[in-house]
This record gives structure tokens, sequence and C-alpha cells, in this order.
């Protein structure tokens, strides 16, 4: 009895690799994710949500772009989506992710220091990136894993972590140099697998417009057309080959943030700022955190850095403006400094490197949501959508139990976002 109990273990986990290996995904091994949908999960529709890093609210206006233009035609579109402070790529990806504010989710910005780890987190360094304990909240593949459904991602922030054990079924590790047309065709294969294996929810990532858009700024209308214009014959490729599967998907597209041009001469040297015996400065350049260093007179540090202000201002973090709600998280540090309107701050390396090529506008983001260049899109397209439908510009964190409603699972109450806002544009007769 025992020995059966053991080949068949033993064969059901060769079966197990070889589902997860044939659909070229990282290692998954070892954990809970389900390799194959529940029966009640195989009679749900699927939700294909799309990031377009810092996609700018009003590029399609301006662009018309032919395939997305056709897209939000045909489905419904916000006036704006509008990030979370700061409107950087990491919190707000993963407040797309959990439907949390970046004070609850953990992932403050694409830089900040953990008090509970003691170590300062950083999207260039690669092993504070992939560590799950920097990952708060249930990200949203997480939530359909615990109701038995197979999920996939080509990137999202979170998608190539362990955060608690979890991963999407099928993910790949982020490597920024892999095709657009790679990325495309492994979503369209992920939807050609047997039912029961095939991911209902499928997360995926371009970073085309944000890279652009930094480079050029977003007011250099040729750099950001021709970039904007590819882009949306990777994405006319996707939308046909989705629509040839005949399979009731949902297309969810949503941008992180938007982007605003930036005189490099107003850039400021952090250099300038940082006094590493006072405090630690955590440069995001929207906003720099300072931590007082321990044993140091707190209003001391305040004190120095009013004197010292230019071109930016300092606060205590409760009075930051550009928060939706009264900062708590330790993380934040004891005061911000936040540029004036039309500054930013840099490093000297940056500024020479820039001053060098001779570049005088790059573009930026990270600045609070009262700033429209920050916001971002949101564009969907399916069964469960409306048509030819308009809503008001509404919170990322509100795409979170928007995909709760469409998938059929209870949302959560201990998240920031709420379904009111995004309700209106369903498609009520969808059952
Ligand atoms: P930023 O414009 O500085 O807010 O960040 C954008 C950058 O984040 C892009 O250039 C991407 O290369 C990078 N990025 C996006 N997703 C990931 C990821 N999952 N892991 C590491 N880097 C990422
Ligand atoms: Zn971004
Ligand atoms: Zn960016």
């Amino acid at each position: 009895m025992m020995l059966k109990k053991i080949v068949l273990y033993g064969l059901l986990s060769v079966l197990l690799l070889i589902t997860i290996t044939s659909c070229g995904s990282s290692s998954n091994i070892g954990t809970s994710y389900p390799t194959v949908n529940s029966e009640a999960s195989l009679h749900k529709p699927y939700v294909l949500l799309i990031s377009l890093d810092g996609f700018r609210w009003d590029y399609v206006e301006k662009y018309k772009p032919q395939h997305l233009s056709n897209f939000i035609k045909n489905g419904v579109s916000a006036e704006s989506l509008i990030s979370a402070f700061p409107s950087k790529t990491f919190p707000n990806h993963y407040s797309i992710a959990t439907g949390m504010y970046p004070e609850n989710h953990g992932i403050l910005s694409n830089i900040f220091y953990s008090n509970k780890k003691n170590k300062v987190y950083s999207i260039r360094n690669r092993e504070t990136v992939t560590d799950g304990d920097f990952y708060g909240g249930t990200p949203i593949w997480m939530l359909a894993d615990r109701n038995k459904m197979v999920t996939a991602s080509y990137f999202f922030v979170g998608s190539d972590v362990e955060i608690r054990g979890v991963r999407p079924t099928y993910s790949k590790d982020y490597d920024g140099k892999i095709k657009n047309e790679t990325r495309v065709s492994q979503v369209l294969d992920w939807l050609a697998l047997p039912k029961k294996q095939r991911p209902h929810l499928i997360t995926m990532y371009f970073s085309d417009m944000d890279d652009t858009g930094h480079r050029y700024g977003p007011n250099n209308e040729s750099e950001i057309k021709k970039a904007l214009f590819n882009l949306d014959e990777n994405l006319g490729d996707l939308f046909a080959g989705v629509k040839a599967t005949g399979l009731p998907v949902n297309i969810i597209i949503v941008s992180d943030h938007g982007m605003a041009a930036m005189s490099t001469a107003n850039l400021i040297p952090i250099e300038t700022i940082q006094n590493d015996s006072l405090f630690l400065a955590i440069d995001n350049g929207s906003m720099v955190n300072i931590h007082p260093k321990d044993g140091v007179e707190i209003d001391a540090v305040f004190e120095y850095l009013k004197q010292n202000e230019g071109h930016y201002e300092v606060y205590k973090t409760e009075d930051t403006p550009g928060f939706e709600y009264l900062p708590k998280n330790k993380d934040w540090g004891a005061f911000q400094l936040i540029p004036d309107p039309g500054y930013y701050f840099s490093n000297e390396k940056n500024m020479m490197l820039l001053k060098q090529n001779n570049i005088s506008t790059i573009g930026v983001h990270g600045f609070d949501s009262e700033n429209k260049d920050m916001h971002g899109i949101f564009y969907a397209n399916g069964p469960a959508f409306k048509k030819e439908y308009t809503i008001p510009s509404f919170q990322n964190i509100d795409i979170y139990p928007l995909i709760c409603e469409i998938l059929g699972f209870e949302i959560p109450n201990n998240i920031d976002g709420t379904i009111s806002n995004v309700q209106d544009a369903l498609n009520p007769d969808n059952d």
C-alpha cells in the first residue's frame, strides 16, 4: 500500500515537472501553485492585464495609434488612471497587483529603506527585488491561486518573486531585453494550452513608452510617435491572436504613471544635500526620504535641512503634500524633501553625462497626481465590459477589485481599492 502511494506520488511529480517545463516557465516546483484549474475555474472568463510603463493619459488622443484606438472604440476607457504617490514604477505596479497603497503593501518606491530588514531596497539590486519579505498584500495571482486558478505572467512587478511561497503558475524572471514579439507569442501559447492548464489570469508588461519618455521627454513628438506606433503593432498582433482563440478574454490595459518634461538645468544634485553623520538620504528624484541616524537629535536634522533648502522644501513626513492618506509607515523616514515645480533630484554623475551629451530635456515622473502629467491610462475590452463607453479618472488601486469581480473572487476587505468607482465600466448583461 505504502509503496503504491510512493510510486503514485513519484509519477505525479514527474507529470507536474513535465507540465511546468513544457510551458517555458521558470522553476516553480515545490510550491502550492495549481498546475490545473479547478472545475469552477474552468467555467470562469479570462483576464489579460497589460501594463504599458509610463504611457501618459493623453498619448492615444494625441497620436491616434490604429490598434489601440480601435480597442478603445469597442470597449471602455477612463479619462485617466491616477497613480499613487510617488508616481514611480514599482509602487504603482504593486498597487495595481494588490489593490493597496504603497504605504500598506510595503514597496514604497523604486528605492526605499526598510527598517525591518535594515536594508535599502532598490530596483537596481536583484537581490532585494527578488526578496519576497519586502512584498506585502496579496497580489492578484496569489488570490487566483487560492481560488485554484492557473495564472501566468510575462513580467509584472512582483511576479518574478516568491511572495510567501507563491508565484504565478507560469512566470518569467525579468529581462527587459526580451523582444515584445516573444512576449506576445508566449501569451498566445499560454492561451492555446489545454483548458485544464490554460491560465485564466495573465499579466504582461512593456517598457517602451517609459524608456522613450525618459530619454527624449514626453514632448518629443517624433520619438514618442515612433515608439507608440511600434508598440501598437505588437498590441495589434496580440489582439488578433486573442480574438482568434474565440475565448472570452477581457483585456485590461493600464499604465503605472505618466511623464513630465524636465529641463536638465533644473536638476538638483543629491550630493549637495547628503550628510552621512546626520541622516540617510534615499533619493527617488521626485522625493528624498530622510532617515535621521540613531542618536542624532531629530529636530536638529529638521533645522539643518530647513536652513539648506534650495529649489526644494523640507516637510515632516506627516505634513508632506501628495500622499492620499496620512503616512504612518516608518520606512518613509522622518522627513521628505520635495522639489519645487519644474525641479527634480539627480546626482553629479548623471548630470555630467547629460551635459556631455548636450541633453537639455528629459522625461521624469514621481510627482503627485495633482500634476496631470503623472496620470496613466485605463482601457478595457471584452465581454465583461461596456462598449464605446467612457468613465471618469479613477485610482489604480481600484483595478484589483475590478479583476476580482470579473473572475468571481470575493473582494478582500483589507485592500484600499473599491469596486464603486469602476463598477460602471462593467457590462450589466454579462453573466
Ligand atoms: P522607473 O522609470 O525608474 O520608475 O522604472 C522603470 C524601469 O523598471 C524599467 O526601465 C524596467 O526596466 C524596470 N522594471 C520593470 N519591471 C521590472 C521587474 N519586474 N524587475 C526589475 N526591473 C523592472
Ligand atoms: Zn513606470
Ligand atoms: Zn520611468
